[in-house]
């Protein structure tokens, strides 16, 4: 563990018959400086009373989990998101270049053993969303996962494939051409469902193939954010900008949406970096938004 870690634990949660397990990459504490654009750690003093002690620490640094959903549904073991993995490097974050984490064994561990991967799903093309993809071996990236298919975005590949930034072809290079180049990727497009109980919902603006993930079983629901949200002061302020939101206006009304469709609603919110309890409700108290867990 590095010094911008913090212990973090595993969780499972039950989406009618579909079995949710929160496996975690990494757990850290950000400055809002580096992801918003305008807002500093008092911006949140206003909110100290319901994000505190478990989303803010106590110097109102964000607690940001890095880590996937394994969705377990009648027919699939799928995974959302792969966060940051082993060994990368160019990241654009120096404590997530030359990694070793555990996070292989605690998969396992949560009983999801890489062979046993249907489909992997990245909501987006980030960084911190692509890792596990691929692991190094022998000198080179190969797919971590497989048996899997992994589900990418065209509208989301389309906007990377071409990049010349230097973090994007490190992405690019290390954990998405990797995936091509061993014909495990299977071409999806926004509307795309998974089988009857998964399907993603697009949801523009952090990026232009930013996908969430729907989860339905029986009358339960449960939908899982990716970074349309990254943290739950988003709920109370869903205009607030994220540095990383590509096109900031959309992204907004993409959030707002989001909180005004599932407020007052039995739709279990998973947060994509949510700390633990990470599954929350969004519900109007006092005419303001708030969370219940
Ligand atoms: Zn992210």
């Amino acid at each position: 563990m590095n010094k911008h870690q913090i212990p973090s634990h595993t969780q499972l949660f039950e989406i009618g018959d579909i079995q949710v397990t929160k496996v975690v990459d990494t757990l850290e504490s950000f400055s809002p400086k580096a992801l918003y654009v305008d807002k500093d750690r008092n911006s949140f003093d206003p909110h100290l009373d319901w994000l505190q002690p478990h989303f803010l620490d106590e110097a109102k640094g964000m607690l940001l989990s890095i880590h996937t959903f394994v969705l377990k549904t009648k027919h699939h073991t799928i995974l959302v998101d792969t966060c940051v993995g082993n060994h990368k490097t160019d990241s654009g974050f120096p404590q997530w270049n030359h990694r070793e984490g555990n996070y292989l064994a605690e998969l396992t561990a949560a009983g999801c053993r890489p062979e046993d991967v249907d489909f992997v799903f990245c909501t987006h093309m980030h960084v911190d969303h692509t890792g596990w993809n691929t692991q190094l071996k022998d000198g080179r990236w190969a797919p971590t996962f497989p048996n899997a298919k992994y589900l990418f975005n065209q509208r989301e590949w389309d906007c990377w494939k071409d990049s010349d930034n230097k973090h994007d072809r490190a992405v690019l290079e290390q954990n998405i051409l990797p995936i091509i180049e061993a014909n495990q990727v299977q071409w999806v497009d926004n509307a795309w469902s998974i089988d009857d109980q998964v399907s993603l919902t697009p949801t523009p603006g952090h990026t232009p193939g930013h996908c969430s993930v729907s989860l339905n079983s029986g009358n339960n629901s449960a939908f899982i954010t990716g970074d349309m949200m990254i943290h739950p002061v988003q709920i109370a302020e869903p205009q607030w900008s994220q540095s990383a939101d590509q096109d900031r206006q959309l992204a907004i009304q993409t959030r707002s949406n989001f909180v005004d469709e599932h407020c007052d609603r039995d739709i279990m919110i998973l947060g994509s970096h949510f700390n633990t309890p990470t599954g929350i409700y969004i519900v109007e108290q006092n005419g303001q938004r708030r969370v219940r867990f």
